[in-house]
Parts: structure tokens; C-alpha cells; sequence
């Protein structure tokens, strides 16, 4: 049983919104269906900058809520960029049906990679924050090319 706090951010769902309306591969998203929190966890592993969570069909049943994006207190450390690239990347884990989560080493991630190159998540699946947080570095200086 984790042990977390969860608080509504409503930050969160403007950010995705914005992001979803930029990138056309987004579009499916049905952002009623996603829920979006602070936590006050530290995350361990392959999401230590945020985690996107599929919640069960009796959750669904309860709240019409079947995604939850959390956001844990590293994510509010970062600048605006980062936490754009973040957020998209866990907006990524939306299947097409906004049933299902889409894990990694599927091709629906490819535009991330694309965007932004992949050494940034290596770091991030490796647990290394400090090395991390270098990489976003420099898939933020990407972003801006892409923007320009
Ligand atoms: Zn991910």
C-alpha cells in the first residue's frame, strides 16, 4: 500500500490542454478522462519526474476518471520547458482509445524522440536525477529549435 497525498492541480490539466492543442498527435486525449495531482511522493525509477496511472474500471465508475497524471515535488522544480516536455511525454501514455496505457518501446512514443531525443528518458529510467536533469537541459534547448 503506497503512502501518498494526492492534491487536485489544476496547473497541471492547463498545461496538458495547452500541449494537446499544439501537437496534433495528441488529439485523441479526452481530458475529462484524466485526472491531474501534486503528490508529496518521491517517485523511484523509470518515472522519477512524473508517472501517468491507470485507474480501474471502478474508479472510472465512481469518479468518470480513467488516467491519473501525478506530478511529484521534483516536477515543480523545473522551468517551464522541462515541465511542457515532461507533461507531453506522460500525455504520450494515453492510447488512441483513452483506454490503455502506452508503454515505452512502442512506436506512439517516436515523436518524442523525434522531438526531443531519447538520452533525457534514459536517464530518467536509470534513476539518475542529476544526469536527468542535465539531459532535459538539453532536450529543452531541442524544444526551442522545434518552436523557432
Ligand atoms: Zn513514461
Amino acid at each position: 500500500m503506497e503512502d501518498i497525498n494526492f492534491e487536485f492541480d489544476d496547473d497541471l490539466k492547463k498545461r496538458a490542454q495547452k500541449i494537446i492543442e499544439q501537437e496534433p498527435k495528441l488529439d485523441h486525449i479526452k481530458l475529462d478522462k484524466v485526472c491531474f495531482t501534486k503528490i508529496d511522493k518521491t517517485l523511484k525509477g523509470g518515472h522519477i519526474l512524473g508517472r501517468c496511472v491507470l485507474l480501474g474500471v471502478r474508479t472510472e465508475f465512481l469518479s468518470g476518471k480513467r488516467f491519473m497524471i501525478e506530478m511529484p515535488p521534483v516536477y515543480y522544480e523545473l522551468n517551464e520547458k522541462q515541465k511542457d516536455i515532461v507533461m507531453e511525454h506522460e500525455l504520450m501514455h494515453i492510447s488512441k482509445n483513452n483506454k490503455r496505457l502506452v508503454e515505452h518501446n512502442i512506436g506512439e512514443f517516436k515523436i518524442i524522440v523525434e522531438k526531443y531525443g531519447l538520452d533525457w528518458f534514459e536517464a530518467f529510467k536509470k534513476g539518475e536525477l542529476l544526469l536527468a536533469k542535465k539531459k532535459l537541459k538539453e532536450a529543452e534547448n531541442k524544444y526551442k529549435k522545434v518552436e523557432d
